[in-house]
């Protein structure tokens, strides 16, 4: 697995979980969606109802789910949590809905990955408070209503402009997550120090936020890999040493640049003289699946300013040739 992938698996799942903020004043960054849910959440509160749903979106580990943990934690209701890819049929979500608690949060990660048929359940749902369970098959097939307790849905989706507009209406709020600024990953990460028992200082902190992509998961993993380091070599401290030499030795480089991207725009620059390239032979190049060029990769070395896109494909700038110690052919955007 690669140090910088901004998704997580099972074993991280559980570091991950004791490092999430429980409440809005101890989440860091992201300061309009935070006010926003903060209003949004306030007014539910002192109404003595549930707040409207709420939906979620930006690229992996920059929080949905520890916002909506929190969403929870501050209506001080229950949290029920599943997800698109796990409700295959109506029938999967038509169980969950109609064990709902009153004011229970429904937290559904990757909407945009449900079935169709789940979908047009869960718009009816989440509008009338109400699932039609359909008894029978073919033509004698008959619906019977089922009231619902009223609910908030939680949606959270890394590609809002998949969700099918009918889907994207029922939701009263959507914040859109972005990348975290260095000086609040800083944050993030003293305060995750301060959880893991490390003792980091400012240098060795900074250095780390500064190659993290502007991501907290990212962030909070590689504190953990420089942290392995000064423990194996005997320093009580993180400080920059450490992160330099840890850091280094995982390929992440002082741009936060690990080494599919690297690959990338060594093949960018060298085989296609700094393209333009169409993303399925550039992702050929580096042995890859285009898939994983285009949503790992791509967004970061885009917003890096180390690629763009054009019409005729992808192109590496000034900053990528220059970033690889390459001189740049005449006529390169800067
Ligand atoms: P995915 O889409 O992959 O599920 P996500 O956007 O839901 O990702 P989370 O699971 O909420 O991301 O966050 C990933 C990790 O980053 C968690 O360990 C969480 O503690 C940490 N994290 C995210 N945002 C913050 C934040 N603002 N402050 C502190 N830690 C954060």
């Amino acid at each position: 697995a690669r140090v910088v992938d901004a998704g997580s698996d099972g074993d991280e799942r559980t570091v991950e979980a004791a490092l999430r903020p429980r409440r809005l004043s101890e989440f860091p960054g992201q300061p309009r969606v935070r006010d926003q849910l903060a209003l949004v959440l306030e007014a539910a509160k002192r109404r003595g109802s549930p707040p409207d749903h709420v939906l979620l979106s930006g690229p992996p580990g920059l929080g949905k789910t520890t916002l909506a943990m929190i969403v929870a934690a501050e209506l001080e209701k229950p949290i029920r949590v599943t997800s698109g890819p796990a409700i295959q049929h109506a029938g999967d979500l038509a169980a969950v809905l109609s064990s709902l608690m009153e004011g229970e949060v429904l937290f559904l990660d990757e909407i945009h990955r449900m079935s169709r048929a789940a979908e047009e359940m869960l718009y009816l749902a989440m509008e009338d408070f109400r699932v039609d369970v359909i008894v029978g098959k073919g033509p004698g097939a008959t619906a019977i209503p089922l009231e619902l307790p009223p609910f908030t849905v939680v949606g959270a989706t890394t590609r809002a402009g998949l969700l099918p507009a009918p889907l994207r209406d029922r939701f009263g709020f959507t914040g859109h997550l972005d990348f975290y600024a260095t000086h609040d990953l800083v944050r993030i990460l003293h305060r995750s120090a301060r959880l893991l028992e490390v003792d980091a200082d400012e240098a060795g902190i900074g250095e780390i936020a500064r190659r993290s992509r502007g991501t907290p998961r990212i962030a909070n993993r590689l504190l953990r890999r420089v942290r392995d380091w000064a423990q194996v070599h005997g320093r009580s401290v993180v400080d920059q040493d450490a992160a330099h030499a840890a850091l280094a030795l995982f390929d992440v480089d002082d741009r936060g640049l690990d080494r599919l991207d690297r690959a990338v725009l060594e093949a960018l620059c060298r085989r296609f003289r700094g393209g333009p390239v169409g993303l399925g032979t550039l992702a050929v190049a580096v042995g890859e699946e285009a898939e994983t060029v285009e949503t790992v990769a791509e967004p970061f070395l885009v917003r890096e300013g180390f690629m763009v896109r054009t019409p005729r494909g992808r192109a590496a700038t000034g900053l990528a040739w220059q970033h690889l110690g390459l001189t740049p052919p005449p006529g390169t955007d800067p």
